[in-house]
């Protein structure tokens, strides 16, 4: 890795916070190294305080670009030259191209996410998901769904902070798409169970199955299942939440948040360097199967 590092080597970053734990460098600078590309990739703990500073300085240091995660998503765009249709839609962005100076925001969450679901043979395109969740992964995935042709999308989720968000999200996308989009409580079990009954996709994209909510799920047992029902759990942390383990119980094709991460990053791969990410050989090298 050093030695490939010269005074040619053009930077990437990743400007979040926290961020020590991410696996983006270990992934980006892997498929550069396998496809002997120039960049490298270092994460920046930075928050709200010094996004500004931050994003002045990938301009002035000529940085190709720069992930962006949690608290600064939905705060960069304020200091971005240009945003993508969907990180508009989506009210967030995690990638930022500089093109000699100009920077444009993108969302690439959603993208990854609707590739990880063809990967695995399921095609949602022109039929009915349910998704839980309002928060930046279940926006992103809402937004590109409804850009890709998905024909229904019913969104559940709490009333917490992020049912606005939710609200917003019906709202823009009745607007701006042909995608018929509700919202339900997700406390509202008899509309859970009847919204799941007649989708083809169930998704779950809370926060419900990862520490500190692991050993839980969405819906309240395995009857809101059908065997040829597709469940989608966006959460790698564990590979197997009990969503997906009930989900097999009741012999569901499942996937979970893996692809979604390794096809958001391929995504960003592309807008950074124009070139495919190495799929094959980073599914080996980050243990994905
Ligand atoms: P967020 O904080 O923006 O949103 C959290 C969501 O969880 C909200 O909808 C909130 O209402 C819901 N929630 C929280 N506690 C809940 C509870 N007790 N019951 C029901 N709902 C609850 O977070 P995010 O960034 O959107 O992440 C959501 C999930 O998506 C996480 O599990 C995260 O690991 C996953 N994720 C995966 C990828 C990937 O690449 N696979 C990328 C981003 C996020």
């Amino acid at each position: 890795m050093e030695r490939r590092i010269t005074g040619y080597t053009t930077l990437i970053g990743l400007i979040a916070t926290p961020i020590k734990h991410t696996k983006s460098p270990t992934m980006h600078n892997e498929a550069f190294s396998y496809l002997g590309l120039d960049y490298a990739y270092l994460a920046f703990e930075v928050g709200n305080d010094e996004l500004e500073d931050a994003v002045k300085g990938l301009k002035a240091l000529k940085a190709r670009g720069s992930n962006v995660s949690m608290p600064n998503k939905t705060v960069i765009h304020k200091y971005l030259d240009k945003i993508s249709p969907a990180a508009e839609l989506a009210g967030a962005v995690n990638t930022v191209v500089n093109d000699d100076g100009v920077l444009t925001g993108h969302i690439t969450d959603g993208v990854g996410f609707m590739t990880s679901l063809k990967d695995s043979g399921i095609d949602v395109i022109g039929k009915k998901m349910t998704i839980a969740g309002a928060g930046g992964a279940a926006t992103a995935i809402q937004v590109q769904a409804a850009l890709d042709g998905v024909a229904e999308i019913s969104i559940f989720n709490i009333k917490d902070k992020f049912w606005a968000r939710a609200e917003e999200t019906v709202k823009k996308l009745t607007e701006k798409t042909n995608c018929k989009v509700k919202l339900f409580d997700l406390a509202d079990t008899d509309a859970l169970r009847s919204e799941i009954e007649s989708s083809y996709l169930f998704v779950n994209a809370t926060g419900v199955g990862m520490k500190p909510l692991e050993g839980q799920m969405v819906i309240p047992d395995e009857t809101y299942l059908r065997p040829d029902l597709f469940v989608a759990d966006t959460v790698y942390m564990p590979h197997v939440t009990k969503l997906l383990e009930t989900a097999d119980k009741v012999g569901c094709k499942w996937i979970n948040g893996d692809g979604m991460m390794l096809y958001q990053g391929a995504e960003a791969f592309k807008l950074f360097t124009g070139k495919e990410m190495p799929i094959e050989h980073m599914k080996e090298f980050l243990n994905i199967k």
